[in-house]
């Protein structure tokens, strides 16, 4: 990414001509202030530009002529884009394709500095690449083993650490053995779809047992499930950061890798990747060779919630008597309006019962990589939502998201405590398998 802004495309004000912010979309927007509390920012904070309807206001006088100032990037880079405004708008405002532009303009033609620029490039080398943080797995797994963290905390070492780092260090889920996966799993009894697994970076890389019990679900369900070998990225941390033309690459390489025509749908267990991948029209809309394989694709595209919802239960689910509490990710409840179906999936599920957090509708603070760019909001937010997870009193935390997890389980260790954790789908394998429900809550 240029440091030099490219001038022939500036305009007067805060934005060049390349997609700004929408002006009819702004307009959209009747200042009634709905979305106010539901926003993670205004919350914390309690200042008007840190809402929703603040940036907004924000985006306008960047078309209208304001400059793009370090206080306006600022406002942007605290939004999470977690989309609860977008839930609570009774305009139907649509924050999130206007945040995209704006992050887009930002990485653009602001100049970030050093020490944020060296972050952002250091997390964008590893993060969207699934064999570099694979390659982590090894000496990540053996840090853990020989409890370097708690030697590094009790000598001092990590509180003296920048927050950035404090908080990467703290984030890394336990690793364990990883599932061989295979390419082809055939579906059990009669076949009902073809269904194309996507594997995701992080999930892959950190969480590949949530990717093996997809797919027995999926198979147990009667879906043949076809998972394509070296998989990239989906683009979605690029994206949701403004790396449009980084986003745009790793799309059309996905498109490229998945031969849609072949399979009913492609099925994705991470939230933030499936929210993307339904926005590929919006993100390929200037491509005249991918904009339509953009369109079929997405059309397929399923949360693997969503499409065992849509199949219907044919698998016996076998008891699993535990308290479960289920945090919903952003990117699948106010993303893709993704609420009911998990949890009537875990409500089939005999002797299972579900308990809701309260202020469900609010971020945990992970938010893609937001919690490595913003650590102090992001560690007060997780603090919050630790609290409301304990004061269920489950046996189990149930999410959708790999970084949610991550965050949540950081945010439980820094109250000491421990909260077993699984996918929505995890539960669902092991009812269908009949395992006792020590598996979940060992984990
Ligand atoms: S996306 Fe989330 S953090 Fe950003 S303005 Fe909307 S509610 Fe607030
Ligand atoms: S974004 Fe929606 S809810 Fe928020 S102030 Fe504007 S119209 Fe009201």
């Amino acid at each position: 990414m240029s440091d030099t802004p490219p001038h022939d495309l500036l305009r007067s004000g805060a934005f060049d001509a390349q997609h700004p912010p929408q002006r009819e979309l702004i307009d959209d927007c009747v200042h009634c202030g709905f979305c106010l509390p539901s926003c993670p920012t205004y919350d914390l904070w309690g200042e008007e530009m840190d809402s929703p309807r603040g940036r907004i206001y924000l985006m306008k006088e960047g078309l209208e002529g304001e400059p793009m100032t370090d206080t306006m990037v600022g406002h942007m880079d605290a939004c999470l884009g977690c989309m609860a405004c977008v839930s609570a708008c009774p305009s139907g405002v649509r924050y999130g394709t206007l945040i995209n532009e704006t992050r887009a303009q930002i990485e653009r033609n602001h100049t970030r500095s050093r020490w944020e620029k060296l972050l952002r490039t250091a997390i964008f080398t590893v993060f969207p690449y699934p064999r570099r943080l694979r390659a982590m797995r090894g000496p990540l797994a053996l840090y853990q083993r020989l409890r370097l963290g708690a030697l590094l905390r009790r000598t001092g070492i990590t509180a003296a650490l920048p927050p950035h780092l404090r908080t990467m260090e703290s984030l890394a889920p336990p690793i364990n053995r990883a599932p061989r996966l295979g390419h082809r799993v055939p579906a059990r009894g009669a076949r009902r779809a073809t269904v194309g697994m996507i594997t995701g970076c992080v999930q892959s890389a950190f969480f590949p047992d949530v990717n093996a019990a997809t797919a027995r679900v999926l198979a147990a369900e009667g879906c043949d499930v076809v998972i394509p070998p070296a998989q990239g990225c989906c683009g979605a941390l690029s994206e949701h950061s403004g790396r449009e033309e980084e986003a745009v690459a790793f799309a059309r390489t996905l498109l490229d890798t998945f031969d849609e025509s072949r399979v009913d749908h492609i099925v994705i267990n991470s939230a933030g990747c499936g929210s993307t991948l339904k926005e590929y029209p919006q993100l390929l809309r200037d491509d005249p060779h991918y904009a339509a394989k953009a369109e079929r694709f997405a059309a397929k595209v399923r949360d693997i919630a969503e499409l065992l919802t849509e199949l219907g239960p044919t698998a016996t689910r076998h008891p699993l008597p535990a308290a479960i509490a289920y945090h919903d990710a952003c990117h699948l409840s106010h993303g893709q309006g993704i609420r009911s179906q998990p949890r009537d999936l875990l409500r089939g599920i005999p002797g299972l019962e579900l308990r809701e957090i309260n202020r469900g509708e609010l971020c945990c603070g992970s938010a893609g990589i937001y919690n490595l760019l913003q650590p102090e909001a992001a560690q007060e937010l997780g603090d919050r939502k630790a609290a409301h997870v304990q004061d269920t009193r489950a046996d189990l935390l149930v999410t959708a998201n790999p970084g949610c997890s991550m965050q949540i389980r950081a945010a439980l260790e820094r109250r000491g405590e421990a909260l077993p954790m699984a996918h929505t789908v995890q539960v669902l394998d092991a009812s269908i398998r009949g395992e006792a429900v020590d598996t979940l809550l060992h984990t």
